[in-house]
């Protein structure tokens, strides 16, 4: 990205255009605290514009109507060819904007952005009711139908990824969209409205609104004319998107926090199950909704599992988000790298065993960034505080357990319920372990595969309803059923 500050307006209507009230914010690089970009501050105002568009083209265009799917799944196409067109410009922008390491929005993010495009591309023509066999001389069948107008909110820490998994899926189901991406992050969902407009979505299609969640988000989420709102971000906002979405009862996808267990047996792939746990925790510099941030190890392996593990984190490379050696990049912003810290020295005080980690690195080439070392706790009392609220950064708590039950119930000790995992060779003691943990996602010898094939979403204050694969279609869609008559019969007749 060059050296000057970028100015980027909003997308409404299919026009580039600034906040009713003309004010601005900007995205400061979390690696060295450079002005990257302006870009509009909006307002429910904005939010009001955004949704009249939007409307208007659901319902006084073809936009929706079954008939325009080939055309529907032909531009979500061309959005993805865009999307892989741009790697290398929309990668820096993310990782600069966001603080992520180029090498994983380079290899993954903008890439799953352009598959999850593509995947709801060819599933635009496949959405489609069922013939019921009713004992009955009727016909009975279901149309699935688009609800209208969707309103979409992300989260600040995978923003490209988001955007897709929201507005791709409502436009394959033919809805229109209004999306709001994160304040801290904006800049990738800008710069997908810029391919949005070239490869000719009609205008209102897709609105993109910037702005903070109090206002852009909150109008969105009691607009009388959104249909469904779509939420990833924090279990406490979701609670607020619950009520604000009541005032005309909204369809609602809550994506939310997450506390996710990863179980480790003895008999496991040790080098396989300790990179395992360092994806967990250390991918996206634990900014991640299903991050594993608190480990499980059987007591047999626990020592040598340990041992290895911090060895292997002592030796992760911190960086600018800019370099492609570095494997963890900076916190968000300064407020969210101080969060962190308060975490940690919590941790410290309250008798958690240090392993490693724990402070913001010396080096000099990372004092301008929001750096915090990749920290790993023994912990003995799941309730402790470390172990059971999100913490949202590198910060993992190691937990010995005896036997296979211990370990479900230790896994099971949370509100949350978004991910887990379980490693083992026994495919028994695997499938018993995965059916009896609480949450939407278990990963077997594995952790953090997320594709557009699968669903994702989680159980319990996790959140409901599902982002990514066909099951996601149900969200975007409402279900109208026709019964056609079809009997030689006089019609049952109750009055005279
Ligand atoms: P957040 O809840 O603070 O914000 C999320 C979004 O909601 C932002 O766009 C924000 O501007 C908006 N918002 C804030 N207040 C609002 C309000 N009152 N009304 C409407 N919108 C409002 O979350 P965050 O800090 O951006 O993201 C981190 C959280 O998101 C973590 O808890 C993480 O686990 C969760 N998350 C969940 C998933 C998932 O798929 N389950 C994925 C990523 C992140």
């Amino acid at each position: 990205m060059s050296q000057e500050v970028k100015e980027y307006q909003m997308y409404i209507g299919g026009q580039f255009v600034e906040s009713e009230s003309k004010e601005k914010s900007q995205s400061i690089c979390p690696g060295d605290q450079k002005v990257l970009a302006s870009f509009p501050k909006g307002n429910a105002a904005d939010v009001d514009k955004a949704v009249a568009a939007a409307k208007e083209t659901f319902e006084n265009s073809d936009w929706g109507h079954v008939r325009n799917s080939v055309e529907r799944g032909k531009l979500l196409r061309e959005i993805s060819k865009s999307i892989r067109e741009r790697l290398d410009e929309l990668a820096e922008i993310e990782s600069l904007d966001s603080g992520k390491t180029i090498t994983e929005t380079n290899l993954i993010d903008i890439h799953m952005a352009a598959d999850t495009f593509e995947y709801f591309a060819d599933l635009a023509t496949q959405i489609y009711g069922e013939v019921l066999p009713v004992p009955a001389d009727v016909l009975d069948f279901t149309w699935r139908e688009p609800l209208g107008v969707c309103g979409a909110i992300g989260a600040w820490n995978f923003p490209i990824m988001f955007n897709a998994w929201k507005i791709a899926p409502a436009l394959a189901a033919g809805n229109c969209a209004v999306y709001k991406p994160a304040e801290l992050t904006s800049l990738s969902s800008l710069e997908l409205a810029k391919i949005f407009d070239q490869v000719g979505l009609p205008a209102g299609t897709v609105n993109i609104v910037t702005g903070p969640g109090r206002s852009v988000g909150q109008a969105i989420a009691e607009h009388q004319d959104v249909a469904k709102v779509s939420f990833t971000g924090s279990t406490e906002v979701g609670r607020n998107i619950l009520k604000s979405a009541g005032s005309n009862l909204k369809k609602t996808t809550l994506e939310l926090g997450g506390k996710s267990p990863n179980i480790v047996f003895p008999d496991a792939d040790m080098k396989r199950a300790v990179n395992g746990a360092m994806t967990a925790i250390f991918y996206n510099g634990g900014e991640c909704c299903i991050a594993g941030s608190r480990l499980f190890l059987h007591e047999d392996i626990y020592d040598e599992f340990l041992g290895q593990l911090v060895e292997r984190t002592q030796k992760i490379k911190l960086g600018h988000p800019s370099d492609w050696e570095a494997r963890m990049g900076p916190m968000v912003t300064r407020d969210h790298q101080k969060k962190v810290l308060s975490y940690i020295e919590w941790g410290k005080k309250n008798g958690l065993k240090l392993l490693c980690g724990g402070n913001i690195p010396k080096d000099p080439e990372l004092s301008e960034g929001n750096f915090i070392e990749p920290t790993i706790f023994a912990a003995e009392d799941n309730q402790l505080k470390l172990c059971q609220e999100e913490v949202f950064g590198p910060v993992l708590t190691v937990q010995k357990f005896k036997g296979e039950e211990e370990a479900i119930r230790l896994a099971n000790d949370t509100i949350y319920g978004l991910a887990s995992a379980v490693w083992t060779q026994d495919i028994k003691r695997a499938f018993r372990v995965a059916k009896k943990i609480k949450a939407g996602q278990v990963w077997i010898n594995q952790y953090m595969i997320v594709t557009p094939f699968g669903p994702h979403g989680g159980y319990k204050q996790s959140g409901y309803g599902k982002d990514l694969s066909k099951y996601c279609l149900e969200e975007y869609t409402q279900l109208k059923n026709i019964y056609v008559d079809l009997s030689e019969d006089e019609m049952l007749v109750f009055y005279d």
